[in-house]
């Protein structure tokens, strides 16, 4: 069953005209590529999937119940954005995995104890990197790494991912990106990700999901 579900989507900024008009869209717990060119309104969707813009006609439906009969809070516990550029505060690297649980103040998921952080840390292959190292004086490949730890400390069902390797060289890009993959293979987490490289997951099967002229359809993957 499809888990988020746009129907007849159409968001504008203001009174500008529509970046998307009338979108018909579902997404399970697979993984998607969102794609199109520069400006097509490929933030915007994710924007509008985890409600920080409201759609000015139609509606977006989670677990078959509309947005705005859901709790913001709670329904980005279940979806989590994660945004281009890496944004840790100041602090400790558990200061920075902890703060979800500082500003959600749901707060549904367990809190994890130092022991269940390092095992974070030790997926995420943030190898000699400590609890209490200083998060701003990683590399930003780290960081990015690091928010995709915070990300998940509400255990949300999908992550949205806006371009998480844009700031990152090559080598730091493919590591994440392998990363992703094993979220979805390995814990059955949704992933939708505006990827603007030509990334194809190797292990999980991704659907591409293209945003152009204000409108969003899926279409099969073209290397051309
Ligand atoms: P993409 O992610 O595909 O590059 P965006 O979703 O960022 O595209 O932007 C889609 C369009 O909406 C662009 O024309 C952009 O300039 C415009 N836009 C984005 N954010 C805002 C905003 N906050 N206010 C007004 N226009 C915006
Ligand atoms: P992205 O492509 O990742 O959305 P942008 O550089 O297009 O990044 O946008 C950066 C920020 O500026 C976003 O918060 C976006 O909403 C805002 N923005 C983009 N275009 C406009 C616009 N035409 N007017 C106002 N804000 C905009």
């Amino acid at each position: 069953a499809a888990n988020v579900c746009l129907k007849g989507v159409t968001f504008s900024y203001d009174n500008a005209p529509p970046v998307l008009e009338q979108v018909d869209l579902s997404f399970s717990r697979g993984f998607y590529l969102i794609k199109g060119p520069s400006g097509a309104g490929k933030s915007t969707l994710l924007r509008l999937l985890c409600k920080l813009d409201i759609p000015v006609a139609g509606e977006i439906l989670y677990q078959g119940v509309p947005y705005s009969r859901w709790d913001t809070g709670l329904l980005r516990t279940k979806l989590s954005y994660v945004q281009q550029m890496p944004v840790v505060l100041p602090g400790t690297v558990k200061e920075n995995l902890m703060l979800p649980f500082k500003f959600n103040q749901l707060r549904s998921a367990p809190r994890p104890d130092d022991d269940r952080l390092r095992e974070w840390l030790d997926y995420f292959l943030l190898d000699g990197v400590s609890l209490d190292s200083r998060a701003d004086k990683l590399s930003v490949g780290q960081r990015q790494r690091l928010t995709l730890i915070r990300s998940l400390m509400l255990e949300p069902e999908m992550l949205l991912l806006d371009e998480p390797t844009a700031s990152l060289d090559p080598q730091a890009r493919e590591l994440v990106e392998q990363l992703v993959e094993k979220l979805n293979m390995e814990r059955g987490i949704g992933i939708i990700m505006v990827s603007h490289n030509d990334f194809v997951p190797r292990s999980v099967p991704a659907r591409h999901i293209y945003v152009e002229g204000k409108k969003v359809e899926e279409r099969k993957y073209d290397s051309d």
